[in-house]
């Protein structure tokens, strides 16, 4: 007989969660204005509002915190993990940051000036407000496929070539690079194919053009290669980690995902002209060269994150964990973005509470429901997300409306997606009762899922 899957590490500490009741769910849901970023973590169960930042660390990283070196220059610890990201990445020059939005910060603030268009797959929404506000547009060019939920192709991540063809014919002049985000996060943590990066490169060299990834999940792309590409089955993740980078030309990170640290970021690219142009942002934004927002300790922390996660045992217990969930999901026939994603599932309300009209926010609504069910929170990427149109300052009812359930890396057992799942099911059992939604009481201008204030509509 085979032997079972399990996970690939064991576990050395604990911390407790706790369970609540119903009326405390209902009290605090209530204090919380139906909003749940602003629930405390302690009224929260299992909590999958995000997976950045929220994983374990090994007891090697927590070992490499004591080897921490907190010199303000020359810190040993900026080496340690320099020499990590050029071994793992192929990229020489490195500038650490407090976190990802910080490492997009600096190197646009080189790279990006007005009327610019940004190219590339769907543009995650730090990424997308970097450019846009230095009133530049970010041009999203991810494949059709990914629209369709249902639809189960093995990368849906990918860019549409001919769309970013189109954009180098029409403006190759106000194009200062191209960007693809690995895992295509917004997209539902689809993967990218090794053979449309190499497609992205041909265009990119045809036009002159550098190629930037933005690779908080490249690691978990990398997964998906090796599982779902032809050709690559035999590679290790390392190995295909450097064929991936060698197709671009620099990196943004968010190390609080696939670096396995609960904060930090950095920039990473072969260009000189770049780094110098980097060089000069971050001193002012972030810190000096050689830790740019991060701790010595965080630094040796994340060399130890990156070398772990690019070991397909770590990646393997990973994803298979979010495949689990996903399979039971099927069970219970419940339509989630197909397949899988890498670090999430992303549930498609719109299929579920089809009685709630898309005013009063399906997303949310399912949202609220699973927290009150069980004490489970998620996060709407839906019509609240979207925010309203600039210029008619009309609701954005045009895309997906999801709650997405983002699984943290080495953080929970898979009891723990049974539980998640039963929570689904009872709510998607009891569907066609629930009729009403939520409806916004204040709101703010811009990125107004943070702070949202709801009641439920009926009210
Ligand atoms: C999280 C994320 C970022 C921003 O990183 P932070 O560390 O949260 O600032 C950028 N791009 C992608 C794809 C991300 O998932």
């Amino acid at each position: 007989m085979e032997l079972p899957f399990a996970e690939s590490w064991k576990i050395k500490m604990v911390e407790p969660i706790r369970k609540s009741t119903r009326e405390e769910r209902e009290q605090w849901l209530k204090e919380a204005h139906y909003n749940v970023f602003q629930l405390k973590a302690d009224q929260v169960y299992i909590d999958c509002i995000t997976d950045s930042g929220t994983g374990a660390m090994s007891d090697r990283q927590w070992a490499a915190v004591m080897m921490g070196d907190e010199s303000y220059a020359g810190a040993r610890s900026f080496f340690t993990l320099r020499d990590t990201i050029t071994r793992i990445t192929g990229f020489e020059f490195v500038v650490p940051t407090h976190q990802g939005r910080a490492a997009e910060n600096v190197l646009f603030s080189h790279l990006v000036k007005a009327g610019d268009i940004v190219p590339g797959n769907s543009h995650f929404d730090t990424t997308k407000g970097h450019i846009e506000s230095r009133k530049a547009t970010a041009l999203d060019c991810t494949v059709d496929e990914a629209k369709d939920t249902q639809l189960e192709v093995p990368f849906k991540g990918n860019v549409d070539v001919k769309k970013l063809e189109k954009a180098l014919e029409e403006h190759a002049d106000k194009i200062p690079f191209i960007i693809v985000t690995i895992t295509n996060n917004t997209a539902g943590g689809q993967p990218v194919s090794m053979q449309n990066l190499r497609d992205v490169r041909r265009v990119a060299d045809k036009y002159g053009k550098r190629v930037v990834f933005d690779s908080a999940r490249f690691a978990e792309n990398a997964y998906f290669i090796k599982t779902r590409e032809e050709g690559y089955a035999d590679r290790t993740i390392k190995e295909i980690t450097l064929e991936m980078f060698a197709l671009a030309d620099a990196m943004t990170m968010s190390a609080k995902k696939d670096g396995i640290v609960n904060m930090g970021g950095f920039i990473a690219t072969r260009w000189e002209d770049w780094y110098e142009g980097a060089k000069r942002f971050v001193i002012p934004f972030e810190g000096y060269l050689t830790y740019g927002g991060m701790n010595g300790r965080d630094m040796e922390a994340l060399a130890v994150g990156l070398d772990e996660n690019t070991e397909f045992d770590n990646l393997h217990t990973r994803i298979h964990q979010v495949q689990f969930l996903a399979s039971l999901l099927d069970e219970y026939g419940i339509p989630y973005q197909r397949p899988a994603g890498g670090h999430a599932i992303f549930i498609d309300a719109g299929k579920i509470l089809t009685n709630v009209p898309k005013e009063e926010f399906p997303a949310q609504t399912l949202t609220v429901e699973l927290y009150r069910e069980a004490g489970i929170r998620g996060c709407e990427i839906g019509y609240i997300l979207a925010d309203r149109d600039p210029v008619t300052r009309e609701n954005r009812f045009g895309g997906l409306d999801l709650l997405r359930l983002a699984i943290p890396r080495r953080v929970y057992t898979d009891n723990h997606m049974r539980v998640i799942a039963v929570a689904l099911k009872n709510v998607f059992d009891r569907r066609n009762e629930i009729t009403r939604g939520v409806k916004i009481v204040w709101e703010s201008e811009l990125m107004r899922h943070f702070t949202v204030k709801l009641a439920p509509a009926a009210e």
